[in-house]
């Protein structure tokens, strides 16, 4: 025993001479070494044999060569060695844990080469689970094939020379758009891989993905791109992407329509909250919140100030794109709006240049009548009498004409007057009563008594409109009803007819400026769908709601509510009612 083996035991050799091993070191007959050396002394043959010490805490490597008289052991520490080969064992299967997992394919490969040393395939050493699977084949039976010779498709792709490259010189080869041919179920199809080839020692790590999808989302993704950018650029529509409250780009067609250049743009993204002219803020404000909401911003009309303070009417929709960030489509309607001026200019002049003619055919007709109705032997009474109601409807029509124009230039005015509003209803429908043809019979029920505050002449007209409709649109009934009531707060009139009725979907379009029913029986009937119009904006104006009960062939109710009069509502340069409904 060597002083070596004196220092590995941890026993001396004056211990130990002389004695039975085996009795005086404790556990030694449970160890591999007891029976191997027993073996070897029996055979008669050299044994080796490995064995962790637990005694010692090392492992141990022993050598055992029997002669006929004793054994020679030889005892080596190789507890480095083992440690060192179980963390190998332990990272190589993490690394192949790792790539199995990897959803990417993963080959090692070696270069196959003929006898003149010329590369003619490469070898597959390894390949992960993702290999097996994109390639259909297990992977038992890839390993040790020629990866070429395999898949002979694979040759005419120029791979095999990058591969060969990634050889000589040790450069990584990648790219991105390998295409390559697929069969599956009979059908030739094109996929489309990422590839990663490097240089490990004399192997190669290739790594495959397949990009396939994410390539054509992309060809679509600029392909909707392309779209997007011919729209732009088209300069059909003013467009302009904008962060908050800044544009950040616009097209050249809303650059023109407001007046700035792209430098102008360029300097610094242009603030459109200061384009805005203040009394459109609540608008865009309101906007703001429906894309907040929905995403998309209801279409709104509005104005923008012009670089050179000059403003432009515009129709615009915007939609969110992400976070602040939005796009807005503008279209100037300029032309559109000069267009409805000069109309809205046309129906008030006309309007005025035809009431005064009329005014005075009014007045000389009254003068005519009186000294006619004097002259005895000629009775012309009933001509008379008939262009006096002629006149009447066609003064009705102008002074409708005359309102619209001043209402949509907001120059309606209204006074405020005491109305005894069951006095006002009941005259009205006598006035309708002389008016309305023979078959026709207008009656009124109920009363309120209660006064309202209000423009005595507008509410005329209101009533007056609602009666003449009731007339016209129930050219085959004979009765129309107007009924009052009261309640706490409110007075309502009502005006009930057993006409041709409006249908559902038509009942909000009515009360729409110029709007007409173009049902067969209403469109036959004379009118300028603007009775109803006029007649909304007045109880609008006096804080009132006028609504519709219908239903086609149905006849029509027609309810005016309005808000009970307080004399302390009363202006105080309270001016008395000028004239009647009919001049
Ligand atoms: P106009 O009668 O001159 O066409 P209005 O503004 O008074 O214009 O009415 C708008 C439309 O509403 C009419 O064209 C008609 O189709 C419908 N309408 C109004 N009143 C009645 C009613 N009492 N019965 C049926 N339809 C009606």
């Amino acid at each position: 025993m060597n002083a070596q083996a004196e220092e590995l035991l941890k026993c001396t050799s004056r211990e130990l001479l002389g004695t039975m091993v085996w009795d005086l070191i404790p556990g030694s007959m449970e160890t591999p070494l007891y029976h191997k050396a027993i073996e070897a002394a029996q055979a008669g043959k050299v044994f080796l044999c490995e064995y962790y010490s637990s005694r010692l805490n090392i492992w141990l490597q022993a050598h055992i060569y029997p002669d006929p008289a004793r054994l020679m052991v030889y005892l080596q520490d190789i507890t480095r060695y083992k440690l060192a080969a179980t963390a190998l064992l332990k990272s190589e299967e993490r690394f192949r844990t790792s790539v199995d997992s990897l959803l990417d394919s993963f080959y090692i490969h070696s270069a196959i080469r003929d006898s003149s040393g010329k590369i003619v395939d490469f070898r597959v050493e390894y390949a992960n689970k993702a290999a097996s699977t994109s390639t259909r084949m297990p992977r038992e039976e890839q390993i040790g094939q020629g990866l070429f010779a395999m898949f002979p498709w694979l040759s005419q792709t120029g791979l095999f020379e990058e591969f060969c490259k990634v050889v000589e010189t040790g450069a990584p080869f990648s790219t991105d758009a390998f295409i390559f041919p697929v069969e599956y179920q009979g059908q030739h199809l094109k996929r489309i891989a990422e590839i990663r080839v490097v240089r490990l020692g004399d192997e190669l790590i290739s790594a495959w993905r397949d990009i396939t999808e994410r390539k054509e989302i992309e060809e679509e993704l600029k392909a909707s791109e392309a779209r997007l950018k011919r729209l732009v650029e088209s300069n059909i529509i003013g467009v302009i992407f904008v962060e908050g409250k800044y544009i950040v780009d616009a097209n050249d067609a809303f650059l023109e329509m407001v007046g700035y250049t792209r430098e102008d743009l360029n300097e610094g993204p242009l603030n459109w909250w200061h384009m805005t002219p203040a009394e459109y803020i609540e608008i865009d404000q309101n906007a703001a919140q429906e894309i907040a909401r929905s995403g998309v911003s209801p279409l709104i009309e509005k104005e923008y100030y012009r670089k050179d303070g000059s403003r432009v009417p515009v129709l615009l929709r915007s939609a969110q794109l992400s976070g602040k960030s939005g796009v807005c489509f503008i279209l100037d309607i300029s032309d559109q709006k000069e267009l409805e001026r000069r109309k809205d200019a046309f129906i008030s002049i006309a309007s005025h240049e035809l009431k005064t003619p009329l005014t005075s055919l009014k007045a000389m007709l009254q003068l005519a009548r009186r000294r006619i109705e004097k002259q005895p032997g000629y009775d012309a009474r009933d001509y008379l009498a008939k262009m006096d109601q002629q006149i009447n409807t066609l003064t009705r029509l102008v002074n409708d004409l005359l309102n619209v124009s001043k209402i949509q230039a907001g120059k309606l005015e209204y006074l405020q007057e005491i109305i005894d509003i069951d006095e006002l209803v009941y005259e009205i429908v006598e006035d309708f009563q002389h008016l309305a043809a023979a078959h026709h019979r207008v009656s009124v029920t109920g009363t309120t008594q209660q006064k309202i505050v209000g423009d005595r002449d507008h509410l005329r007209q209101v009533f007056g409109n609602l009666l003449t409709n009731a007339l016209k649109y129930s050219p085959q009934a004979g009765q129309v009803e107007v009924s009052l009531s009261a309640s706490q707060n409110t007075v309502t009139v009502s005006v009930h007819d057993y006409g041709i009725g409006i249908s559902k979907e038509l009942q909000e379009k009515i009360f729409e400026c110029f709007y007409r029913a173009n049902a067969t029986e209403s469109a036959a009937l004379p009118g300028l769908g603007i009775g109803l119009y006029i007649a909304q904006e007045i109880v609008r104006q006096h804080g009132g709601t006028i609504g519709v009960e219908s239903a086609s062939a149905q006849g029509s109710t027609f309810s005016v509510t309005l808000p009970l009069g307080r004399e302390d509502r009363v202006a105080e340069n309270y001016v008395p009612p000028k004239s009647s409904y009919f001049l």
